[in-house]
């Protein structure tokens, strides 16, 4: 399909989305658009600050309220294709699939040895590939990095496989869908907070475990193996 289609059906999308939800809509679907990292890196900074100047005054230009139908529709109709950092990533989707009906944005922060931070989360029903999982460095909308999205088939694609630290990251990334339980129990006696909630572990048994219990059940992993040690 050439470009010029590829645009055709990004207008088309852009004017549903005015008429079904209004500006409201379009600032939350651009949102999600930015945290799916479907924003161009030279546009973040832009599209960040339209949506926070509209949450937070609600009083956008007839101008910016063009450049974010004009973002949406950028961001839908680019189809670039992002370089494949490794495949058979499948393991870490039954966490989150644990999560269902339980948490509405189940989110998952590990660190490299360097304390590069990770987040992984799930891509909604709004972006453009739903159920997918993200990885940034949790920074704000706008600011942060987007180490690419792994699909439900386990492909992990990634637009930043240059950026500082990124064969750590993949280290962590790898080892983490291995063994799940493993990498957040480890990461949680390291860095003393939850990987699910990122609420510091103050009992001595969640210490012992390496992450909370409510935790443990919303995420569907063992609790009570403790180490002793
Ligand atoms: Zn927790």
């Amino acid at each position: 399909m050439g470009q010029f289609k590829h645009q055709v059906i990004a207008q088309q999308e852009v004017k549903r989305i005015v008429a079904s939800v209004g500006l409201d809509g379009m600032i939350l679907e651009l949102e999600g658009l930015i945290t799916a990292g479907m924003i161009a890196t030279k546009d973040l900074g832009f599209a960040g600050s339209l949506v926070s100047k509209h949450t937070n005054y609600k009083q956008l230009s007839e101008k910016q309220i063009y450049w974010v139908g004009r973002m949406i529709e950028r961001a839908l109709s680019g189809d670039e294709p992002n370089p494949v950092v490794e495949e058979g990533l499948t393991g870490m989707f039954k966490l989150f699939e644990a999560t269902n009906d339980k948490l509405q944005w189940p989110k998952i922060r590990l660190q490299t040895d360097s304390g590069l931070p990770i987040v992984l989360s799930i891509a909604g029903s709004r972006a453009k590939a739903p159920g997918t999982i993200n990885i940034t460095d949790g920074g704000k909308y706008g600011e942060n990095i987007w180490y690419g999205r792994i699909s439900k088939e386990g492909v992990w694609e990634s637009p930043a496989i240059q950026a500082k630290g990124f064969e750590a990251i993949r280290a962590l990334i790898h080892a983490f869908n291995e063994d799940p339980e493993v990498i957040a129990a480890t990461q949680g006696k390291v860095t003393g907070h939850c990987c699910f909630c990122s609420k510091e572990l103050t009992s001595e048994e969640s210490l012992g475990v390496g992450y909370g219990k409510t935790c443990a059940h919303n995420f569907g992993v063992p609790w009570g193996k403790t180490n002793t040690s």
